[in-house]
């Protein structure tokens, strides 16, 4: 078994968007944690207006 999930404490790919579970591109800042996809959405309902 080689390909199993890989373990991080930190950095890359240690948190998951809260919302699509994705590992990829999440974004902590403002304290959400969502990757960037979901986070365009969610910005949105929040009021950010300039992710478009
Ligand atoms: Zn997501």
């Amino acid at each position: 078994m080689r390909n199993k999930a890989i373990k991080r404490k930190q950095g890359k790919g240690s948190k998951k968007c809260q919302r699509c579970g994705s590992m990829r591109g999440t974004i902590r800042k403002y304290g959400l944690m969502y990757c960037r996809r979901c986070f365009r959405e969610v910005a949105l309902d929040l009021g950010f207006r300039k992710y478009r």
